[in-house]
């Protein structure tokens, strides 16, 4: 499996804080099946900034450390980005990792409460630059709970979205459980990642969510999800399943 969003690296944000602690978590993305993994610390998010050249000598000493215990994981570095007008600048200076090296993805974070107004401007100057936003974690963002269907504009712009692992099996409650399924169920996310952060609540949780969306909608939704994942690690072009607007009752019965 290929996970494109995880917590990793020790010391530099909120999710492994030691090296024996990123040693735990890859030991446990390997037992599950794992091989490939993305570390994506937060950057730009108002507590922690992670540029790109920090970034690549952690990754660089973590998958030493890893080759010499012999745990079968490949690292790759990229970085989770808070949404920010200022994107366009921060790539141009460097400062910013793609999830590929043809700097096409990149893993975009809205506020946990709301969709910025400057949003969709910003994602067209991304696109006219060539790039193409994912933005991560929908289903635990308020206002896509809300409406799920707030995704279709920023979809048909061309953006990508993912979903976190952990959502789907009920980790962050029902509410985000709800809505990881509606948005799987009419395609509005396009791949799975963990967003794992330890070894504990915020494990990686993938081959679970997995297994049991094929159970909830068959093994189609589950190897599209794989071969996006795997076609934006490599910067190549994705194939998509088409998304359905969610209907929803029209009138609401107080
Ligand atoms: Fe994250």
């Amino acid at each position: 499996m290929i996970d494109l969003h995880c917590h990793i690296l020790p010391g530099i944000d909120d999710g492994a804080q030691t090296v024996e602690e990123a040693v735990a978590m890859a030991e446990s993305a390997a037992a599950q099946g794992i091989e490939h993994l993305l570390c994506t610390p937060h950057h730009n998010n108002g507590k922690y900034d992670n540029p790109a050249e920090n970034v690549i000598l952690q990754v660089h000493q973590l998958q030493n450390l890893l080759d010499m215990r012999q745990i079968p994981i490949t690292l790759y570095e990229g970085q989770e980005v808070r949404i920010s007008g200022d994107l366009p600048e921060q790539i141009k200076a460097g400062k910013i990792l793609f999830v590929d090296l043809n700097n096409k993805y990149l893993l975009i974070e809205f506020p946990a409460n709301e969709i910025p107004v400057y949003a969709e401007r910003l994602f067209l100057d991304l696109i006219a630059m060539g790039h193409r936003p994912i933005i991560v974690h929908p289903e635990r963002n308020q206002r896509f709970i809300e409406d799920p269907n707030r995704l279709i504009p920023f979809i048909e712009l061309g953006t990508l979205t993912q979903m976190t692992a952990p959502s789907y099996i009920g980790i962050f409650g029902r509410e985000v459980e709800n809505t990881a399924k509606q948005m799987v169920e009419n395609n509005l996310v396009h791949m799975m990642a963990s967003d794992a952060h330890n070894v504990r609540r915020r494990n990686f949780f993938m081959k679970r969510a997995f297994e049991e969306i094929a159970n909830d909608f068959g093994k189609r939704k589950v190897t599209a999800m794989e071969f996006c994942a795997r076609d934006v690690l490599n910067g190549d072009e994705v194939d998509i399943l088409s998304f359905k607007e969610i209907r929803r009752k029209k009138f609401r019965l107080f």
